[in-house]
């Protein structure tokens, strides 16, 4: 494993769409031990191939999901090939998302609270991802690097788009 570096906003490869991934190669599995790794690194909770230069479907995402007055949850990981957002709740929220391609920003964005995620493991398999609340979110802001979109394309209004300090608090609110 090999930690990949993170571009970030001016690098046009996160404004492309990325390429359907038709076969799974031996520099897939690579790719995805390596975004593991740089995810864990950065820390994120989320990592997309486009944010280390690979513009294809491919999204990881590591989360231990949080409940009030409970000890937290073992954290799990999710590799997801081909990712596709099948069905989402009405209601959305309103949160603060940064991003690790755009290092010392944090801006509000509104997402769905509950999604569907269909797609292909990393043995080729297929899965469906039932995910709401921060879960949700991740899912979301990965998947929309994936089609060239940040966040801060999203912001519910540019007020919120606010600097915060490395090592802060507020900055380890990045997603991925
Ligand atoms: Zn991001």
């Amino acid at each position: 494993m090999a930690v990949r570096e993170i571009v970030v906003i001016d690098h046009p490869v996160l404004r492309r769409k990325a390429k359907k991934i038709i076969k799974l190669t031996a520099e897939h599995r690579k790719l995805i031990e390596d975004m593991i790794e740089t995810m864990r690194v950065a820390p994120g909770v989320g990592l997309a191939a486009p944010q280390v230069g690979v513009s294809e479907r491919l999204i990881v995402v590591e989360y231990a999901e949080e409940e009030e007055d409970a000890p937290p949850k073992k954290k799990k990981l999710y590799v997801v090939i081909n990712p596709e957002i099948v069905a989402v709740s009405e209601e959305t929220v309103q949160g603060t998302e940064g991003c690790l391609s755009v290092p010392g920003w944090v801006g509000d964005v509104l997402r769905h609270e509950a999604i569907v995620v269909r797609g292909l493991n990393r043995n080729g398999e297929k899965i469906k991802i039932e995910a709401d609340g921060w879960l949700a979110r991740i899912f979301q802001h990965e998947i929309d690097h994936l089609d060239g979109v940040l966040y801060i394309d999203k912001l519910v209004s540019k007020d919120t788009l606010r600097r915060v300090q490395a090592g802060t608090e507020e900055a380890a609110e990045a997603i991925g």
